[in-house]
């Protein structure tokens, strides 16, 4: 937690900074006015004065301030209607502002907080929590539990299988350490399994994960599942590959790579407070403080979010995100707006221009996070059904394409190797017209399960095809693929599957080419592509490399 420490005193530095610049950022407002008074209160010169007032009722709270934000928003709303009706303002007004300034001036010297009150007290989202991979089914319908252990345990789960409520609550009186798969309707009580799982959730610090399999639908069932404390509610017939991918998710070690947020703010200090508080709470985080200044990180850093800041003196927040959303590529990323914004056709039309959303200024740092954390976590599991195979979840053909793309870009930049392997089941026909489609579907889930198991986090793999796959092995050249490949495809063939009473094993071909000798992803792809054609002319079960003089 070395890094939390570091983070903390990271804000704590960035909060004395602050504390020790507002004298000075009170007085300058003071000389702005001044030189206001002496310039007949020229255009310009009062909208940097506006500006500057503004951008104090944005910050001062979130530093520990709260008076200051109050008085300055104060100020600026005196200052507003003026400087929009365009007049020089008369000497009541002109003494009315200077009333605002001194009530502000006045608050120099209080600070209302103590010095801890900037720590963001949030749990880091970079934990890992580990759930063992064991699973309770409690469903009276045995043949269907049956069915789902054997699946169950071909992706590696262990599976207990109760027929009985009675006989779960004796297990679960004894300690229990899993997830529960449960059905509704049991023959003693059509709601039977949500009233056990409510009644054993009671007095629970940590919640029993719960994902209730039934055959309802109806909303009202749902919401007493939901009462009951469940994770996830999947119609009957089960589709496998949506469990095993929700299981997947409950059981995962390792935590989704940090959520990376880009913030564009033209006032660097509450710019890196914003950022101080999301990194501590385990996002990752870039600052841009001029708006112009944008394309690169957003390219190269790719973030899950973009936060902006509405009024920013090059350009505005609301032009920025007009902008960015005629870029194609940047459609699914959310875009919020944060400013002092208060007015609500303002902050409609903010949104009506692309953004997704709109904070207001001042924010407390544990409110950011949670609304910036909230809004990646959905905006990822809508894109994840734009992007992603529905029966491995992996990418799918145009998402990888996309990816090589930008991963071909960061290779380049970095000066490091990269690779294109392409994977495809040999004879596969003969398994689905031998054992079924549905037996089919698994033995695809489970090389995609272990392409996923095997390959480093960085690595990016994809569905390409029916039963064709391809990966990106980042930082890898031509013979480190090659033998990573080689490796898992040596453990593919060994693998049983299981087709009722049966067991038969299944091999891939696999074709791999380099960015070395092959700079453009067409001609890389397509390199890949024909040595698989050679590893399967050669007799198949085998990994080649794309011959450099083919380019
Ligand atoms: P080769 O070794 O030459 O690759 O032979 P193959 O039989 O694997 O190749 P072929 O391309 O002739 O057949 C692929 C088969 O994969 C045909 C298709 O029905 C099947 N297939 C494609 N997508 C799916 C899928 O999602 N599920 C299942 N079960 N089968 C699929
Ligand atoms: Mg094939
Ligand atoms: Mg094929």
């Amino acid at each position: 937690m070395a890094e939390l420490a570091d983070l903390q005193a990271k804000l704590k530095l960035l909060s004395d900074d602050y504390v020790a610049k507002l004298p000075a950022k009170l007085e300058q407002l003071v000389q702005m006015r001044d030189g206001l008074v002496q310039s007949g209160w020229d255009v310009e010169g009062f909208e940097n004065f506006h500006r500057s007032v503004h951008s104090l009722s944005g910050s001062g709270k979130t530093f520990g301030f709260a008076d200051v934000s109050v008085a300055a928003r104060n100020l600026e709303n005196y200052l507003k209607p003026l400087l929009q009706a365009k007049v020089q303002p008369d000497q009541e007004q002109r003494e009315q502002i200077d009333r605002l300034l001194n009530e502000l001036k006045g608050l120099n010297s209080v600070r209302e907080k103590a010095d801890d009150t900037v720590m963001v007290d949030v749990s880091p989202v970079g934990v890992a929590v580990s759930v063992p991979r064991r699973i309770y089914v409690v469903d009276d319908d045995r043949e269907l539990a049956a069915e789902l252990k054997v699946q169950l345990s071909y992706f590696g789960y262990q599976v207990s299988v109760f027929h009985t409520l009675d006989s779960f609550r004796l297990v679960m009186q004894q300690g229990f350490d899993g997830i529960v798969l449960m059905d509704i309707n049991f023959p003693e009580d059509s709601l039977g399994g949500v009233h056990l799982i409510s009644e054993l959730q009671q007095g629970r610090t940590a919640p029993i994960p719960v994902i209730f399999l039934s055959s309802h639908d109806a909303i009202e069932i749902r919401l007493e599942a939901v009462r009951a404390g469940c994770v996830a509610y999947l119609k009957k017939p089960v589709n496998l590959g949506v469990l095993i991918d929700k299981l997947d998710e409950l059981t995962s070690t390792q935590n989704a790579a940090a959520y990376r947020v880009l913030i564009v703010d033209d006032e660097p200090e509450l710019a890196n407070f914003y950022a101080g508080s999301l990194e501590q709470a385990g996002l990752s985080v870039r600052v841009v403080n001029d708006p112009l200044q944008i394309m690169k990180p957003l390219l190269e850093f790719s973030p899950d979010l973009v936060l902006i800041d509405m009024y920013m003196p090059s350009c505005s927040g609301m032009e920025l995100a007009k902008v960015l959303r005629q870029i194609d590529t940047l459609i699914g990323i959310p875009i919020v707006f944060l400013s002092s914004e208060t007015n609500m056709d303002k902050q409609l039309a903010a949104i009506g221009l692309g953004g997704d959303d709109f904070l207001t200024k001042p924010i407390e740092p544990q409110h950011l996070v949670s609304a910036v954390i909230s809004r990646v976590k959905r905006s990822l599991i809508l894109r994840s059904f734009m992007v992603r195979d529905s029966l491995t979840g992996l990418l799918n053909h145009t998402a990888i394409k996309n990816q090589l793309d930008h991963e071909m870009a960061r290779a380049r930049r970095q000066s490091k190797p990269l690779t294109f392997a392409m994977v495809d089941i040999d004879h596969f026909k003969n398994v689905n017209d031998s054992y079924g489609h549905p037996v089919g579907d698994r033995v695809i889930k489970s090389l995609s399960r272990l392409l996923k198991q095997r390959l480093r986090e960085n690595d990016v793999v994809g569905r390409y095809g029916g039963e064709e796959f391809a990966v990106i092995l980042v930082d890898a050249d031509g013979e480190t693929a090659v033998r990573v490949m080689d490796d898992i495809r040596k453990d593919f063939a060994k693998l049983l599957h299981l087709a009722e009473d049966k067991e038969f094993s299944v091999s891939f071909s696999c074709g791999i080419a380099d960015i070395a000798h092959f700079s453009e992803a067409s001609k890389l792809t397509d390199a890949a592509d024909r040595a698989l054609y050679q590893a399967k002319h050669s007799g198949r079960n085998q990994v080649r490399l794309a011959d450099a003089k083919s380019d």
